[in-house]
């Protein structure tokens, strides 16, 4: 065995079915401090984000809420299908409407609502600061602004808001900065600042409770025109092609092609499809696990693949259908193969189950991760917190559980016409773990540091030491993963989440 470790093509080729666990990357030599660090990276043939970051599209992880934290952060979320056509479009429309610090979807009353009805939102949104327009419709002319302190003495509920509204109105026009508005915000010294264009109409809403949480997003994936970039799955089925055209309306910026197994005729023909109707839209093929798979699909058309069959958290296919295949492998033949073959990049897709795992993910030539059970269980995941066993947790399932299934999901695993459907995951739960902005923060901060350990500079150079051979692996004996973990001890606090825990 080398003092030096191995490099990564005598090391895979010496062993198959190697998973994020079974090696360690050996350091590197450290001449430059964590702020030269960079983590831009290709999400696509032709788009760079700056964090490598994807949330994946399952119903329990990412709607519009998630796809707008990891824009901001610098990364992508993909919306999920296992909802109407409309449902779907609706979560695009709201990531590529969202301004950060601005309310771009604020709740309004007609002045001819009563008080009552305000009492009805705060008790159903928590909030009573409540716009009022000619028709009562956002984009219509803003006539007054209803808040706590117009109503709260007020003993006929069933007042009308005309009555009562306050007309004298502090306004700004749309489109200012939000350091604008912020300033604009505090000198008014008012609880809300509407936001009009030149006619006069309400297009968004400032609330001064969200002065601190208006946070600058340097990273934040942007179009030319400054809208978060957002992506959403698609299946191989022919009506789709509506759903795709809808998508594309909405302004959506990549397709993922949601398939467990991507080498099919469905999805060649899915991927012809759409480069010859939407040449500029970039596609997303998958998934793949093996060099043949990614040529199939790489002859097709597709801008980037995801790579991954069985390694999900939630996922059984390997138990049930014996097909797969372990993703440390699958990562590295792939995105070797898809480099050499035509420079597509790798999105790893599932099993990353902690910290060190991202780092490995991208270490094996994968450009972006992808994560499901990760970031479920976060705020920002789509579904309601309950209590199990004295903890507070979400759900999470697969896509192809039966659960998935018969809410309409499934439909990346051929199987939804099966009268007898064999479920290829699993539904459960994962712990609370507050907000993804604040956790995907952490797990981007432990990655610079991670890269710094390796004596790199960017996600390029751990490509370049990649294929060049300078960096370094090592198997791991089980031994050496126990020796590696906390041992010993009668209890610790572990630094964030549990989150080393995981994945062991
Ligand atoms: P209010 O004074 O009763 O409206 O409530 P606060 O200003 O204390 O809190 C409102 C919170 O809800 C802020 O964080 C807003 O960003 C958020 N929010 C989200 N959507 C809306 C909306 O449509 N209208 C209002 N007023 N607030 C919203
Ligand atoms: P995780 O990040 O939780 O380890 O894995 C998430 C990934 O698992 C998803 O992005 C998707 O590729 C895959 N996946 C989602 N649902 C299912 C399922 O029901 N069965 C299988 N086999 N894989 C799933």
């Amino acid at each position: 065995m080398s003092p030096n470790g191995l490099d990564a093509k005598t090391f895979f080729e010496r062993e198959g079915g190697i998973t994020y666990n079974d090696f360690i990357l050996l350091p590197g030599h450290i001449d430059f401090t964590l702020d030269k660090i960079g983590l831009e990276t290709n999400l696509t043939r032709n788009i760079k984000i700056k964090r490598p970051v994807v949330s994946s599209p399952m119903d329990t992880v990412t709607e519009s809420r998630m796809a707008i934290s990891m824009a901001m952060l610098g990364g992508i979320g993909i919306i999920h299908y296992n909802n109407s056509i409309e449902e779907q479009v609706k979560e695009v429309r709201r990531v590529k409407r969202f301004e950060n610090g601005f309310i771009t979807e604020p709740v309004v009353l007609s002045p001819n609502h009563t008080i009552r009805d305000v009492d009805t939102l705060k008790e159903t949104y928590g909030f009573s600061g409540i716009p009022i327009t000619e028709d009562g419709t956002l984009n219509s002319k803003l006539i007054g602004i209803v808040t706590k302190r117009d109503i709260d003495f007020e003993e006929n509920r069933t007042k009308k808001l005309k009555e009562v509204m306050t007309t004298q109105l502090v306004t700004a026009p749309a489109g200012i900065s939000l350091a604008e508005g912020n300033r604009i915000l505090k000198e008014s010294k008012k609880g809300k600042l509407p936001l009009v264009d030149k006619k006069g109409r309400l297009v968004s809403l400032m609330s001064r409770t969200d002065l601190l949480k208006n946070e600058d997003f340097p990273f934040a994936s942007k179009n030319k025109d400054k809208q978060l970039l957002v992506g959403a799955a698609l299946s191989t089925r022919e009506d789709d092609k509506e759903r795709l055209a809808e998508l594309v309306k909405a302004g959506v910026d990549i397709i993922v092609i949601d398939s467990s197994q991507g080498d099919s005729v469905f999805q060649i023909n899915t991927i012809k499809y759409i480069k010859q109707k939407y040449p500029q839209l970039d596609v997303v093929g998958g998934n793949v696990v093996t060099a043949k798979q990614c040529k199939s699909l790489i002859d097709a058309g597709v801008d980037a693949l995801r790579i991954g069959m069985g390694s999900g958290s939630i996922c059984i296919t390997q138990d049930t259908l014996a097909v797969g295949r372990a993703q440390g492998s699958a990562v590295y033949h792939t995105a070797k193969f898809s480099k050499e073959y035509a420079n597509i990049p790798v999105i790893a897709d599932g099993g990353i189950a902690n910290i060190g795992h991202i780092v490995k993910a991208l270490s094996l030539g994968a450009s972006t991760v992808m994560m499901g059970g990760l970031l479920a269980g976060t705020s920002e995941s789509p579904g309601e917190y309950f209590y199990e066993g004295g903890v507070r947790v979400k759900k999470y399932r697969g896509m192809a559980s039966h659960e998935a299934m018969e809410k309409g999901g499934g439909k990346r695993y051929l199987s939804v016409e099966d009268r007898i459907k064999v479920a290829q995951g699993v539904t459960g739960t994962v712990v609370d773990k507050g907000s993804a902005i604040h956790l995907v923060q952490y797990l981007m901060q432990s990655l610079l540091h991670s890269l710094q350990e390796l004596g790199l500079r960017n996600i390029q150079e751990l490509h370049n030491g990649l294929y060049e051979g300078t960096l370094r692996f090592e198997m791991r004996s089980p031994s050496a993963q126990t020796e590696g973990a906390v041992h010993n001890l009668y209890s610790f606090k572990e630094p964030h989440l549990g989150l080393l825990r995981m994945g062991r």
